[in-house]
């Protein structure tokens, strides 16, 4: 085979392992996590659905998670290789990997809000070169959702933090912007998360520094010693706030922190922090310049926890309640924060682009929405040998973005339930009183599991969105999720919120 044949091959097998198969550092970490939590909590339940669809994902070899995220290459070549021919073989694999639904498609024109259905568009994918004295090319890929991606933070030194107060600019000032980013982040991105942090640059060069530390290995050690110190520190602090698996309360709020550092101006002094969701997807390979084939797959080293034989949780304690839409007022004032409930039947997805539709004013929903579930999710989706829509993937998507319309959209349509993963704010807490809704979390991530509860795609509205904005109409069963915010005021997100503040504020004192 000719070498750009092979390349392309090579590079498409490296989008496909890094979008279906997690790497063994990052599986021992969710397995450390899954020890560390208490049988029968909301955070285990979730680890096990986590770690089922890591096992599926695998199995189908179909994304982990349905946000494949913004595709960042990073490729090392000798001297003499043409990056061009390189970068062009990115482009064919990437879209080829689309066409397969290996990816979703995730390249959205930022002024016409036009998805160009191949993960190919303006700046898109990311591809960084760097030539090297090495007799090989090497070629790094990490896909970084979008949940976890809008909480990334940038602080500039000296600043005041809440809980922690002044940061200043030294070491236990990185400290404090450290700690305040794994706070601040909550279970928005996708928690239990890592983080890669970048001292100094500026502020582009910061957050490229930051992202980069995303490619290390999860046990490996900062051989910069003050660095490998406060490393294990914030790891270890970090999992003392009670944020836990998708901000349910728990054990295990971080699973890694990685911290490099680079020169900065005098006047400026960036930390930097790039925060990555559970589905840490992450993957490198070596290929021979010659051939194109690919010689090694790098994060290889140690065992591979499979998560095939695992105890499954007992969830008995837990009240577990039947959801059909349409919904009864009467039965969703029932429904309390902590209760799980399985759905059956009927849900419509939509969110930003319908959302911001929805809203306007004079504008119908396509379908009667009265009594019924809107799941915040951009599913993948094929077809199928017949032309049928197939979901390939399809977990929530991050719903605090619906917020300035949430409420108001609930009550237009008589809306019952939203569900979404990471909570929503006052206004919509408050639209669920008086309307009488409920929030729902499902796990974010666990897009194989859910696809697996969604037995027809029987429509789709609003198709001019593109797949992942559209208005899927979806029949499921037994389609699981908890009660994070009720119709009686209670927001299980504003209560995590605030108790981790408070143990935030234990760390303000001086420690480095
Ligand atoms: S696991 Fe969560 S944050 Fe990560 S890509 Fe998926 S939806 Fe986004």
């Amino acid at each position: 085979m000719a070498y750009l044949e092979t390349l392309e091959k090579s590079l498409y097998s490296l989008v496909t392992e890094t979008s279906t198969n997690l790497p063994k550092d990052v599986r021992r970490a969710i397995k450390a996590a899954k020890e560390a939590e208490n049988a029968g909590t909301r955070a285990a339940m979730s680890l096990d659905t986590i770690t089922t669809n890591i096992v599926m994902a695998e199995d189908n070899v179909s994304p982990i998670c349905q946000d494949t995220g913004l595709p960042t290459f990073k490729v090392y070549t000798p001297v003499g290789v043409n990056q061009i021919e390189i970068k062009k073989a990115i482009h064919t694999a990437i879209a080829a990997a689309t066409g397969d639904a290996k990816l979703r498609p995730n390249s959205v024109d930022s002024l016409t809000g036009k998805n160009s259905g191949t993960n190919i568009g303006a700046g898109l994918p990311v591809v960084k070169f760097e030539q090297w004295e090495n007799d090989y090319i090497t070629v790094k890929l990490i896909l970084k959702g979008g949940g976890c991606e809008n909480k990334n933070i940038q602080y500039s030194l000296p600043t005041e933090l809440e809980g922690l107060g002044r940061a200043g600019r030294d070491l236990d000032g990185i400290r404090k912007c450290i700690l305040h980013s794994v706070w601040q982040a909550q279970g928005q991105g996708c928690s239990a998360g890592f983080i890669g942090v970048g001292i100094g640059g500026d502020r582009s060069s910061g957050y490229d520094l930051a992202k980069e530390q995303l490619f290390r290995h999860v046990d490996d050690v900062n051989p910069i010693e003050d660095l490998a110190k406060l490393e294990q520190y914030i790891v270890e602090k970090s999992n003392t706030f009670g944020v836990g698996t998708m901000g349910f309360g728990g054990e295990a709020t971080l699973l890694g922190c990685k911290i490099g550092v680079m020169d900065r101006l005098p006047a400026s002094f960036f930390v930097s922090v790039a925060y990555n969701c559970w589905a840490y997807r992450r993957m490198a390979i070596d290929i021979d310049p010659v051939t194109g084939e690919i010689t090694n797959w790098h994060y290889q080293e140690g065992e591979k926890i499979t998560f095939r034989d695992e105890e499954k949780q007992d969830n008995s304690d837990n009240k577990v309640v039947e959801l059909v839409a349409p919904i009864t007022e009467e039965k969703i004032r029932s429904l309390k924060v902590g209760d799980v409930v399985k759905i059956s039947g009927r849900m419509y997805t939509g969110r930003d682009a319908i959302h911001h539709h929805l809203i306007g004013e004079g504008v119908e929903a396509p379908v009667d929405l009265d009594g019924q579930i809107i799941y915040h999710c951009g599913p993948v989706m094929a077809k199928d040998e017949a032309g049928n829509w197939v979901v390939k993937a399809a977990g929530p998507t991050t719903s605090i973005r619906e917020e300035p319309y949430q409420g108001d959209i609930m009550k237009k349509f008589g809306i019952r339930a939203v569900m979404g993963k990471g909570g929503m704010g006052p206004k919509t807490l408050k639209a669920l009183s008086e309307h009488g809704g409920v929030y729902l979390n499902a796990i974010g991530g666990a897009a194989q599991y859910y696809a697996d509860c969604i037995k027809s795609v029987d429509g789709v509205d609003l198709m001019e969105f593109g797949i992942p904005e559209a208005m899927w109409h979806l029949t499921v069963k037994d389609f699981t999720a908890v009660v994070t915010m009720d119709s009686h005021g209670n927001s299980l997100h504003a209560d995590v919120e605030k108790s981790s503040l408070d143990k935030l504020a234990l760390h303000a004192e001086r420690v480095f």
